[in-house]
């Protein structure tokens, strides 16, 4: 029963991080990756914790945040490598099911496990090594206190989604929908690392609106209520090991 006193945020888009990063007065670290690399690292220490925020960066040759599970891999893989994390979160948007009681700027926390919807491979045994089905920890005692929903996340690497997506999607209730948590996910399970996933509703899947429409307009506040809660959730972590989680 240690206390935590190392964590790893990575989160894939700035907009989403920046309301974090300024509240906290979270400092840049300079030249702590390979200059190839668009990754960025920021940093506070707080109440003993070592808290990182790793940022995806900006795609050199699209001038975008690099969004998805290959660089949300290798931020993971650089987490590891320089910070040694006692746990690692990610941070980030989701898309959300109303007829399941998601709403616009909801914030929750990953439960049970995290699943690929979009790595289909019907072949024995790679239909279930498609899924991943990575594990996070319980944070349910977090959740609880902190008022945040519980649900599993589901990964894949589209912003919009196929029937047979949705299909693979609708095994589970609560769901979330998102495009990083998987790839972090299976980092954090290869290095034993305690993982968890904390996603803010920018859009509701089942709705009629365009779900890029509707993550444009609503990612300013998805991105303040998940300051909001990992403000909370930092608070809260301090002094707590895993198992209180
Ligand atoms: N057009 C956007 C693209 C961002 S991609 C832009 O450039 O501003 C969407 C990001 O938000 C990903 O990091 C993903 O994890 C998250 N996300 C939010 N809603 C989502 C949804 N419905 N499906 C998949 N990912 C979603």
């Amino acid at each position: 029963m240690k206390p935590i006193e190392r964590v790893v945020i990575i989160m894939a888009m700035k907009q989403e991080a920046q309301p974090l990063i300024e509240e906290y007065s979270f400092h840049k670290l300079p030249k702590i990756f390979d200059v190839e690399l668009p990754m960025e690292a920021y940093h506070i220490d707080k109440e003993g914790i070592d808290i990182t925020i790793i940022l995806n960066g900006r795609d050199r040759d699209f001038q975008l945040d690099s969004v998805a599970t290959q660089p949300a891999t290798l931020a993971a893989f650089l987490a590891v490598q320089h910070f040694k994390p006692d746990l690692i979160i990610n941070a980030g948007t989701a898309g959300g099911f109303a007829q399941r009681g998601s709403e616009i700027g909801d914030v929750y926390v990953s439960n049970r496990y995290i699943r690929y919807h979009d790595r289909r491979i019907p072949l024995p045994g790679f239909d279930k090594y498609g899924m991943g089905n990575y594990p996070c920890i319980n944070a349910s005692k977090l959740a609880n206190v902190l008022d945040m929903k519980l649900a599993n996340v589901s990964t894949g690497n589209s912003l919009d989604i196929t029937p047979t997506d949705l299909a693979i999607i609708n095994i589970e209730t609560p769901v979330v929908k998102e495009m990083e948590a998987a790839a972090i996910a299976w980092i954090a399970h290869l290095y034993h690392i305690p993982f968890m996933a904390v996603k803010s509703i920018t859009d509701l899947i089942d709705n009629d609106q365009a779900v890029e429409e509707e993550f444009i307009e609503n990612l300013a506040i998805a991105s303040n209520n998940l300051k909001k809660k990992m403000f909370s959730i930092i608070d809260y972590l301090v002094g707590k090991s895993i198992e209180e989680l």
